[in-house]
Order: structure tokens, then sequence, then C-alpha cells
């Protein structure tokens, strides 16, 4: 059966009505100015909608025409633009701008894409948005989400954006080729969402053949408590993940599923490596201020944060070698929260070190209690412990074992009663939710896991949870990411 686009367009508009605007259309409503529009463009790639409008804001207030942005030279340019993704290179690009545009196309911005591809920074998916958007010329702009959406409903088949955008070409209604980007774009940021979809809030749900779609399981990341979903830019996400070492999960794709999920705040366990091993790709993740806490001991241990936002204050640590020199916590200070990244320790078999671990929980609640008595405290990591039965496959089997013996089972139980919030459990009651697998027999297949991985808060900071989620689906690693949606 043929997709019924005319059908899905329709729906779309007014669903997408109420969401967030894509930061490209709203400049474009706000000024037609073919200029404006370009650089915003250029700003937006692998940006999200809020930093690109701060950054085209800041850039703005110093140059709104070529002739005015030729007076900034690119380190100028970089720090009026950062956090954008790759603001370097935009930059530069940027300030070759002026004078591409001065010897090529006496200083205005061309609207045909041939001429609008010879421009510094500009590929076929800026050249198809700015003929669109500032002109009102057809032209079909297919980013990520046109490309992955139109896929997913089968409406074509293709391998690349490019063989996406022909194929719509020949067979999307012209009068849809302007709109089609912003409204997948919005929808594709908040419903239609590259991991883990919303297929049980989507207004395409009868229409749509889900190809190749993983959407979020029944009762995993559930929406909050108003019963509301969530949507696109609401809140703050951060991400937690215990990489097993972060050389390796780099080699199975790492950066491609951070510039995809496109957290706030990263937090990264057992890195097993020391800053300067890393390459420069992580080191200096575009759009993020990064915080290395390395063990003393090489390939062992560790954390790392990765934040959009700069924090005021960076702890390494808690003040207590014994834990400290494992580079088991990082803190990061916010103006309303702190974010504190954990790797607690393993008891491992035969409980040979339930002392340290045990030591390191109440050294870990304490801490939490003081930072808590400031302002609000926002505690994720690897627990190294699955606090029910119902938090990991086979309760049975694996009592009075390292993660699931009585002593780190009643720890658990006497740090939430002390005022904390398992933000997952908020909103998902149900069995069979895992962030850990072991590598032997199959088990993530079998979903033979634990829950082991967390997002906590202190109580009062509840009404600030809109969503916590386990991403599932994320390899890369024997754990998957936790998310948490902060207000
Ligand atoms: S049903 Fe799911 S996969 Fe299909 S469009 Fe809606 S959210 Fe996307």
């Amino acid at each position: 059966m043929t997709f019924p686009i005319d059908e899905a367009v329709s729906r779309l508009e007014k669903t997408v009505a109420a969401l967030h605007t894509p930061i490209v259309d709203l400049i474009a409503v706000q000024t037609r100015d073919p200029f404006k529009v370009l650089v915003a463009t250029i700003l937006s790639a692998r940006t999200k909608d809020d930093v690109t409008a701060a950054a085209a804001g800041r850039l703005f207030a110093q140059a709104t025409t070529p002739e005015q942005l030729a007076r900034l030279d690119a380190s100028a340019i970089e720090q009026l633009i950062f956090p954008v993704g790759f603001f370097r290179n935009k930059a530069r690009h940027l300030s070759l701008l002026p004078a591409a545009l001065a010897g090529k196309f006496e200083g205005q911005v061309p609207s045909a894409i041939d001429d609008l591809l010879t421009l510094p920074g500009v590929g076929r998916k800026t050249a198809n948005l700015v003929r669109s958007v500032a002109f009102g010329l057809p032209a079909i702009c297919v980013d990520t989400h046109v490309h992955r959406i139109m896929n997913i409903w089968a409406y074509v088949a293709t391998d690349t954006p490019l063989a996406t955008e022909m194929a719509l070409r020949e067979k999307l209604p012209e009068k849809y080729w302007i709109r089609i980007n912003g409204l997948l774009v919005a929808f594709g940021q908040s419903i239609c969402r590259p991991v883990a979809p919303h297929c049980d809030a989507c207004p395409l749900a009868d229409l749509c053949p889900r190809l190749g779609v993983s959407p979020r399981r029944p009762g995993r990341a559930r929406s909050g408590t108003t019963g509301e979903m969530p949507v696109g830019n609401v809140g703050q996400l951060f991400l937690s993940w215990n990489v097993n070492g972060l050389r390796a999960a780099l080699g199975k794709g790492l950066i491609e599923v951070l510039k995809t999920v496109n957290a706030d705040i990263v937090a990264l366990q057992e890195i097993k490596a020391q800053p300067e091993q890393l390459p420069e790709e992580i080191r200096n993740l575009p759009g993020y201020h990064s915080f290395w806490h390395a063990a003393e001991k090489k390939g062992y241990s560790g954390t790392a944060v990765l934040s959009r936002r700069e924090p005021l204050r960076v702890r390494y640590g808690i003040d207590q070698p014994e834990f400290d020199r494992e580079g088991r916590i990082l803190t990061l200070e916010f103006s309303d929260f702190f974010f504190i990244n954990a790797y607690f320790p393993n008891a491992q078999e035969e409980l040979k070190r339930l002392d340290y671990k045990l030591a390191f929980d109440e050294a870990m609640l304490a801490y939490a209690n003081r930072l808590k008595a400031e302002k609000s405290v926002v505690l994720c990591g690897d627990f190294n412990v699955a606090h029910q039965e119902i938090d990991l496959a086979r309760p049975r089997e694996n009592r009075g074992n390292a993660g699931f013996s009585d002593e780190e089972r009643a720890w658990m139980d006497s740090f939430l009663a002390a005022g904390y919030l398992d933000t997952f459990r908020k909103f998902c009651p149900d069995p069979g939710q895992y962030s850990w697998w072991s590598y032997r027999a199959n088990a993530r297949q079998k979903n033979i896991g634990w829950r082991i991985d967390y997002f906590v808060v202190d109580e009062k900071s509840d009404a600030r949870v809109l969503d916590a989620g386990i991403l599932a689906d994320i390899m890369g690693s024997d754990h998957c990411p936790v998310s948490l949606r902060f207000r």
C-alpha cells in the first residue's frame, strides 16, 4: 500500500503547530533576510535549536550584513558562536563568506542551488534550506530527520539523504517541498525521535508501517506524572552510560550515538583511560565542555562528564583518597543543581570487595546529603546494585551475589529512605527493564539482565523530573545508557 502522504502531512500540520518550531524557520518568519537565514542555517548543523538561537543572536548583534561580518576575524566569530557544534569550522567558513559573496554574487546571497553550493560551509542540505526558506522557491531540504522518517514510512527506499532528495523530487507533490523539512524536523525532534520514537503517542500510528523502528517499549521511559508526553526540547536531557572502556566504545560508534541523542549532559563511567590517551574527537567534542577524572591505575575505572553548559565549578572526587584515586566521582555545579557522576565499586566475586563498596556507598550518601542541603542534586551512574527483585532477570539465582547481596540492597533501601528518588521507577513499575547484560550466553538478546544504572534526584526536585528512560537499543558497551529529562 502506498503511504498516504496527503493525510500524513495534514495531520502533521496540526500536530507540529503545537510543537516547537525549528530555529531556521523561526528566523525566516521573523526576517526574510537571506543572509541571516544562510548564517543561521550554517550555525544550526549538528546543534540544538536553543544553542543555535543564542549563538545567532550574539552574532547578529555584531553583524547582520556581509560587510559587518567581514570586520570580524575567525577567532572573534568563534567566541560569539561557541558552543554550537563544530564551532571552529563554522567560524572559519563564516569568516570566508563575505569575500565569497562579494567575489561571485555582488555581495548578495544567491538563490540557485548550484550557486549556493559554491559558498564556504554550504552543503546540499543548507543550500536547499536557504533556497526554500529564505526565497520561498521549490527545493527539498533532506536532513537526517526527513531521510529517516521518509524511509520509516516506506515512502522512499533509499540509503542516503541525497538519494532521498532525488526520490522525493520524483514523488513528493511540489506543494509540500518547502514545508516538509520544517514539519519533519519538529516531528523528528519530538515524537518520531531517532532513539525510541513515541509511537504510542503518534498521530500517524495507524498509517505508519514503522519500517526498521524499535519504538519505546510499553512501560519503559514513560511520560511524566501529568500524563503529557515530555516532547521536543522541553527541559534538559541527561545521559549516563557505563561505556566499559571509552576507547573500545569509540570504535563501536559512540560519537555517532552522542550526536544522535544530542544530550545536554553526558556522564560516562568506567572510561578506563587517561584523557591524553584519547582522541581529539572525544576530548573536545564540538559543543561540549569536557571534564575527566581518570583513575591513577591505567586502564581502570574512571569517570567523565561532557556538558553543553559550562558549570560554575567542578569537583574531582570527594576528598577521600581511597575512592578518589580510582576516579569514581565527578561533580559539576550549576546555578540551580549539582550533577554527580558516580561509578560505584563492584563488590566482586565472593563479595571480596564488599566492605570497600559499602564504605563508598556511605561516603556517597553523606556527600549527596551535604550537597542537597544547598540545592537540587542529580546523581547518576553505575551503582553496581540491582535494588529489587524486579531489577534483575534471575533474582533467586543471584541472591547474595555481588550486586544483589542483602547488604548492598539494604544500603539502597536506606539511601532512598534518606530522601532520594529512583527516577526510572517514577514512570515504570514493570519488570524486564535492564541496563546491563553479561556478554555471555546471548544474555542481551534474551534480555537476561540487571538494572544497575540509575538517575536519582533528591525528593524535593521530584517536580523537575519530566521523564526517565533506559535506552536499551543503544549498543557499544555491556551497559546501555539511561536518561533523565530534567526541568
Ligand atoms: S508510528 Fe512511530 S515510527 Fe511511525 S511516524 Fe509515528 S513515531 Fe515515527
